[in-house]
């Protein structure tokens, strides 16, 4: 009411109100596909939006929760979690990620988000740690975790989460041969940041992209896939799979410009254990079609 009434009268704050503060965009993971490796390459999928200090973490592949730590996110915060698809490079961690809040002392509720399956997969999860919950609850005292996780299945596009501040919305995005793949946009009070998940060129997430300030949007550089496909035994067979549920730089550009985004964040690699492919080269058919500002992603960057 009193930012109403300010905006109505064109009033300053006072001074003891302190500013909200700004929206802000973590990658934590920008690694595609689901291999780990040791040393310094990317990490597995996953990003961060922190509204108002409460943290939303967009997919969590396996390395997430030390990823959030690395950004400075402690897990006994952890709120809300939205899961764009169920490969397990976006999934990993789906009920760790949960798990390593709790035993980090984390007693308030999580909302977990994602396509059909996710309420089972962490109801199964529950199960496979029955003997270690059970025993941390009666050792430590601590509330049951299984009643401070509620999961939501996605079965339909549109709004899936609206509170003070914050609306997500979903949107069905093209990524076989999975059937229920995501994509989401949060728009929050002074930003709007669009997170592709896995797709191919999809229309729905153009429209889901629409004047957003940030997308962030996974992208497949097809030398550097080949170079990946002659390493396997099948390798055609891989390398149309690839082809089929990912996105091209050129096609990036397009949805980036037919959106009319400000911003476009590179994520997601395929290949994403090719060091030899450079910035330039990830974003050189980007700038065929978007003329707007084009940032080629690292784990940990933060989105200016
Ligand atoms: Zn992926
Ligand atoms: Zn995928």
């Amino acid at each position: 009411m009193l930012t109403a009434a300010i905006l109505a009268f064109g009033l300053q704050a006072p001074a003891s109100t302190p500013a909200p503060p700004r929206t802000r965009l973590v990658l934590l993971g920008t690694r595609g596909g689901p291999r780990v490796e040791a040393g310094g390459g990317r990490r597995n999928a996953s990003t961060l939006v922190v509204v108002n200090d409460t943290p939303y973490v967009v997919d969590c592949g396996y390395g997430t929760s030390l990823q959030l730590l690395a950004a400075g996110v402690p897990l006994n915060r952890l709120r809300y979690l939205f899961v764009t698809h169920h490969h397990s490079d976006h999934d990993l961690e789906l009920g760790l990620l949960p798990y390593n809040g709790w035993v980090a002392g984390l007693g308030t509720p999580v909302d977990a988000y994602g396509p059909p399956g996710t309420e089972a997969m962490l109801r199964a999860f529950f199960d496979y740690m029955k003997i270690d919950i059970d025993t941390r609850v009666t050792d430590e005292g601590r509330t049951d975790l299984r009643r401070l996780v509620t999961a939501h299945d996605i079965a339909a596009p549109g709004v899936v989460l609206k509170n003070d501040e914050v609306a997500v919305r979903a949107a069905r995005v093209r990524h076989p041969q999975i059937e229920h793949a995501l994509a989401y946009r949060l728009d929050t009070r002074d930003r709007s940041i669009v997170i592709s998940g896995d797709t191919a060129y999809s229309p729905e997430l153009v429209e889901l992209a629409r004047g957003a300030d940030v997308l962030v949007h996974e992208v497949l550089y097809l030398p550097g896939v080949d170079r990946l496909a002659a390493r396997y035994p099948d390798a055609a067979r891989l390398r149309e799979h690839l082809v089929a549920s990912h996105t091209t730089p050129e096609e990036v550009g397009k949805v980036a410009a037919a959106a009319k985004v400000k911003t476009l964040v590179l994520s997601h690699f395929v290949p994403g254990d090719d060091p030899s492919i450079t910035d330039e080269q990830w974003s050189a058919g980007v700038r065929k079609h978007f003329d707007g500002t084009v940032i080629v992603g690292r784990d940990l960057m933060e989105i200016p």
